[in-house]
């Protein structure tokens, strides 16, 4: 029995759930832990069934709420307008999602985000049904990490995960001008400093979500294949696959990781703490209808999950800075064929890299005013 806990330890590990009581029952393993969903964390109960034979991962795939197995949810008495009842957080004053006005947004041109291990090839990847989404953790040390643009400080990959809606006009949390799109996929990184996710939450910079919008395209996204082929074998709630291929994360962004929209908001579910910076990226990723749809036949505990996204928050007295990509000019000066405009050019150049230089140091003095 001892090994068998141990086995669903490493599984803990991952996910995270921190086991805080572990007793026998007749042939099952209690558990009683903190278990990470989504942005949000909660007490849950788990009974696993042991089965002689297999590896652990099998193992704990036989994992299941048996106690308070949903707490909240998108629809009735467990829907957003109820969270606030129970998790107090939920009605702050600096919540997420949030509709970004780009008429609203300030313009900074931020330092460059340092994006570590996004193009390696991570070969044991874990796809989990969670009843409330789809969660994509990795097991691979050292973890893809984040620095750089508005993040003071390195930002380790913990999970990530997705929003979607009933149909392709809507199911994203942010929206964009009044838009939404279709799906959503959060990145979502704590803190090193920190150490843990669980630590990380009790601090107002605890958390980095990478935000990457969807919208449809008439041709598959070959990368998504085998995203979607793993969500064919984990339709059923708290069930768990490891991937069949090794993955990039790389390859499921959009090209341009320069222009987003960063702002500091909340988790999207309970408790809704509000110790997140959010990167929203500008350009969405494209799928296919059939890619999309793959998501809603998930199902929870009360049937498929149609939707997963949090109505828009109040932005109160938030500003959403807008990063410009920064270098653009270089790259009109490498593209052109005329030798008579680059001498020019590079002078206006240089000095809008000074202007910019200045201007980002008035922003991240802003930005540190107004996030504090
Ligand atoms: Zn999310």
């Amino acid at each position: 029995m001892a090994a068998n806990i141990l086995n669903c330890s490493k599984l803990a590990s991952i996910n995270p759930i921190n086991l805080g009581l572990i007793e026998k029952v007749p042939g099952f393993v209690e558990l009683l832990g903190v278990h990470i969903f989504g942005h949000g964390y909660r007490r849950s109960k788990f009974l696993v069934m042991p089965q002689r034979g297999f590896k652990w991962m099998q193992y704990c795939v036989r994992a299941f709420h048996y106690a308070n197995s949903e707490d909240f949810g998108y629809d009735g008495v467990i829907g957003p307008v109820h969270w606030g009842e129970r998790y107090q957080e939920c009605r702050g004053k600096h919540q997420s999602p949030i509709d970004i006005n780009v008429l609203r947004v300030k313009q900074v041109a931020l330092p460059d985000i340092t994006f570590i291990g996004f193009d390696d090839s991570i070969d044991d990847v874990h796809v989990t049904n969670n009843g409330h989404t789809v969660l994509i953790e990795v097991e691979n040390e050292p973890h893809p990490r984040v620095s750089g643009g508005p993040l003071d400080g390195d930002y380790i990959f913990s999970q990530m995960h997705f929003h979607w809606g009933d149909n392709d006009t809507f199911g994203s949390e942010d929206k964009i001008n009044h838009r939404s799109f279709p799906m959503e996929l959060h990145m979502v990184f704590f803190k090193e400093e920190y150490k843990t996710p669980n630590d990380a939450v009790r601090h107002s910079d605890g958390l980095a979500v990478l935000a990457f919008f969807y919208e449809l395209d008439r041709h598959q996204h070959p990368a998504y294949d085998d995203i979607t082929s793993a969500l064919s074998n984990v339709t059923e709630p708290h069930t768990s696959v490891v991937m069949n291929h090794p993955f990039s994360f790389l390859n499921i962004l959009p090209y341009d990781l320069n222009r987003y929209f960063t702002y500091r908001g909340s988790l999207t579910t309970p408790p809704c703490s509000e110790v997140v910076i959010w990167l929203d990226f500008e350009q969405p990723v494209r799928l296919a209808h059939d890619q999309i749809e793959v998501f809603r036949e998930l199902r929870s505990a009360t049937g498929k999950i149609r939707h997963n996204f949090r109505p828009i928050q109040p932005i109160g007295d938030r500003v959403v800075f807008y990063n410009i990509d920064n270098k653009y000019f270089s790259y009109n000066e490498v593209d052109d064929p005329n030798e008579d405009i680059p001498k020019r050019k590079k002078g206006h150049n240089n000095s809008y890299g000074l202007v910019c230089s200045v201007y980002t140091v008035l922003s991240l003095i802003i930005i540190n005013v107004s996030l504090l």
